[in-house]
């Protein structure tokens, strides 16, 4: 009998679901032959990157022989400036996403558990069974996570817990006090990743400021992103804050040139255009309002969200909704692989983008 290729790999890699991705613009003008076409499928930041980006590239072009800075001397210091922390304290990651795989591989195996909420981040199962590790998901309240059960599935296996502040696709935050508490229950010896992918978005005054916590809890890892405000999600940078030795730790599985150079450079540009920054968030702010206006008009319910994507109950399956909405060019993401097959999420777009989906809503509601 002949070998099967797939039953040579480890158990969790046989067993794994690889992460749905939102539909690309290229592929979805492939499918249907369509000529405009509105993406608000993967979080991206609408307002396309800062043109202080686009310079920053282009000078970096003649440099692209040469390989790229493995200490990322310049981006860390900003970063160290920016977040009062020192530059031991960052790990950089190609994307963060990265981060929670270097993550799993330094400290997860089979032998481990790993503990999420129903609802969060698809990536947090992936890095988990990648690694043949135990995932514990705890169902979630309101569709937001409960600290309490959470702890309540802390057993001596134990080694990692993911949370997501606010968590995608729900956007659902957790404050300062609930957090706080949380983290001084968790013993020592377990790692808690709180992952703010959307901290830049987050205007509520009791969401935390977490970098300070990491003088007092050495097991905490903060991932962030310049994959969403910051409008990098093609060039793939994130990083971590954590306390100097678990930075040591993620940086001995790193690849030595995770980044490279244009997504170096660009981060850097990216970090100080408070401008950019500022209009992003203006701009989501008030697309937000936009799209729950429309939802309210339709009568339709949605999970309030902190951050730049709405998920709206359509109050049946979703599934053939979103089908319809492709064939009027509009990708937006289904969430039924979250146990959410009701809901739909919506990236935040320019105003111009939240109209054309509203538009093709209201039609494909009528008629489907
Ligand atoms: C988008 C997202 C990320 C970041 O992904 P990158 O790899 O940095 O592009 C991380 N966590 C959550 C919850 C996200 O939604």
């Amino acid at each position: 009998m002949q070998q099967s290729i797939e039953q040579l790999a480890n158990l969790g890699v046989q067993k794994l679901v690889p992460y749905q991705a939102g539909k690309p613009v290229s592929e979805l003008q492939r499918e249907l032959g369509l000529t405009k076409i509105v993406k608000l499928a993967s979080n991206e930041n609408p307002l396309g990157p800062s043109p202080k980006v686009s310079a920053a590239i282009k000078k970096e072009i003649p440099e692209l022989s040469r390989y790229p800075d493995g200490n990322a001397f310049d981006l860390k210091a900003a970063l160290a400036k920016k977040y009062t922390v020192s530059e031991q304290q960052i790990t950089l990651g190609n994307g963060s996403n990265e981060i929670l795989e270097l993550l799993a591989r330094a400290f997860l195996n089979p032998e481990t558990e790993v503990i999420f909420s129903q609802h969060a981040f698809a990536v947090y199962p992936i890095v988990t069974q990648s690694v043949g590790a135990i995932a514990k998901v705890i169902p979630a309240i309101n569709y937001g996570h409960d600290l309490d059960g959470m702890l309540a599935a802390i057993t001596e296996k134990t080694k990692l817990i993911f949370i997501a502040n606010p968590n995608n696709p729900t956007g659902t935050y957790l404050s300062e006090a609930e957090l706080s508490q949380f983290l001084s229950k968790v013993p020592e010896h377990i790692i808690t990743v709180l992952d703010e992918a959307y901290f830049e978005y987050v205007a509520e005054t009791d969401y935390p400021n977490s970098v300070p916590w990491l003088k007092q809890f050495p097991n905490l890892v903060i991932t962030r992103t310049f994959s969403k405000a910051y409008g990098l999600a093609g060039l793939r940078v994130g990083y971590s804050l954590s306390s100097t030795a678990m930075a040591d730790l993620l940086n001995r599985v790193r690849q030595p040139f995770n980044n490279n150079a244009l997504a170096l450079v660009a981060a850097e540009a990216a970090l100080a255009d408070a401008d950019y920054l500022a209009e992003t968030i203006r701009l989501n702010d008030a697309g937000m309002v936009q799209l729950k206006a429309a939802f309210s008009e339709l009568d339709l319910a949605w999970i309030d969200s902190v951050g730049n994507f709405i998920s709206v109950d359509l109050a049946r399956e979703a599934a053939s909704i979103n089908t319809a909405l492709l064939h009027k060019g509009v990708i937006v993401r289904p969430v039924a692989n979250y146990e959410m097959p009701n809901h739909l999420r919506i990236s935040i777009g320019t105003e111009a983008e939240n109209a054309f989906f509203i538009e093709a809503l209201k039609e494909v509601l009528v008629n489907v």
